[in-house]
């Protein structure tokens, strides 16, 4: 027979807590807020065929539906503490939940975030995530923040998962390591909150590549009332990138989407605490271009010759 909605809830997703003051089971979950401390709360949903396709492993998803959500807390710098989940389900399959759970609550326990409620309901398949975390007072990372001569600068690297979603299009092929590389970029990105933390006092603006870097960069130079220069040539791109044609490279790396790594801005003189923020989370960092007071984004290539954009970034309500 198979589980209902609350012996679903029980079996999967009701977990002791230890930050919360309540956790799953009642009305509320309840936290004690600290002194000093701002509550930074974000949400991002999951739809099947628009965000995953069908035949992403339950594990994986369960991973990527709360990496996508803690990839905001990183970019604002902010600590997490817990995440409620909104879950739609076709049916209660229990192989599924239990992959998903175990996806999800791995990731969860690797960042101390706990999961504190939620809602489940039945149909087409779909993830709303809520998370929480917490930053000190004045001490977020914004989008608006970027000052003219700052670096700009890019964590790990750029145009993989992108990469993968092209070769399940069926527009490129790849042999099988290469193919499995780029594939866990896209169905397993690691939210880059030890990074996120470093950089708190350090970058002027942060933002994490959900939608594509030109796209995402265009976010903060808007709110920030400046422009930038990009090298492309510069952008940190892996092998199995690498070896593609040009085209490829470009369109994956500036406007590839579903990246999860942070873009930022700091001023040159903070450049040796940057590097060091990068050894401490263990992260590559790329110096990718600088910004300026002349409004919008100009892409240079290694010759420093000017780089047509035709390359779009990812919206969901245009073609
Ligand atoms: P309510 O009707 O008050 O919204 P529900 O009966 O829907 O509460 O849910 C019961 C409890 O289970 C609540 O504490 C809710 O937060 C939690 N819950 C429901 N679905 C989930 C889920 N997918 N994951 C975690 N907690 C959940
Ligand atoms: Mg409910």
């Amino acid at each position: 027979m198979s589980l209902g909605e609350f012996d679903l809830i029980a079996k999967f997703f009701t977990r002791r807590v230890t930050r919360a003051a309540l956790g799953v089971g009642d009305d509320c979950a309840l936290f004690a807020t600290s002194p000093g401390m701002q509550l930074a709360v974000s949400s991002d949903m999951l739809v099947e065929g628009r965000h995953f396709l069908p035949t992403v492993q339950p594990a994986r998803l369960g991973h990527k539906a709360l990496a996508v959500n803690l990839s905001d807390l990183a970019a604002c710098g902010a600590k997490p503490m817990a995440f409620t989940l909104a879950l739609a389900l076709p049916r209660v399959d229990e192989v599924f939940l239990d992959g998903f759970a175990r996806g999800l609550l791995a990731l969860a326990d690797a960042h101390g975030c706990e999961l504190v409620g939620g809602d489940t309901t039945q149909g087409p398949l779909n993830i709303c995530i809520t998370v929480f975390g917490e930053v000190p007072t004045g001490q977020a990372l914004l989008r608006s923040g970027a000052q003219a001569g700052d670096d700009l600068y890019v964590s790990g690297r750029l145009g993989d998962a992108r990469l993968a979603l092209e070769v399940f299009r069926g527009a490129l092929a790849l042999d099988g390591a290469a193919f499995e590389a780029v594939r866990s970029a896209m169905e397993q990105p690691q939210p880059r909150i030890a990074f996120g933390l470093a950089l708190r006092g350090l970058a002027t603006s942060a933002i994490d590549v959900s939608d594509g870097l030109l796209g995402d960069l265009g976010h903060v130079l808007r709110r920030s009332g400046v422009g930038a220069e990009v090298q492309v040539d510069a952008l940190p791109r892996s092998e199995v990138l690498r070896a593609l044609p040009q085209h490829w490279q470009r369109q994956c790396t500036l406007a590839g989407g579903d990246d999860y790594e942070l873009v930022f801005t700091a001023p040159p003189q903070h450049a040796a605490r940057v590097a060091a923020a990068g050894l401490t989370a263990q992260l590559r960092v790329t110096r990718i271009g600088c910004i300026s007071a002349a409004p919008g984004l100009r892409l240079i290539d290694a010759d420093g010759r000017a780089v047509v954009d035709s390359f779009g970034s990812f919206d969901h309500f245009k073609p």
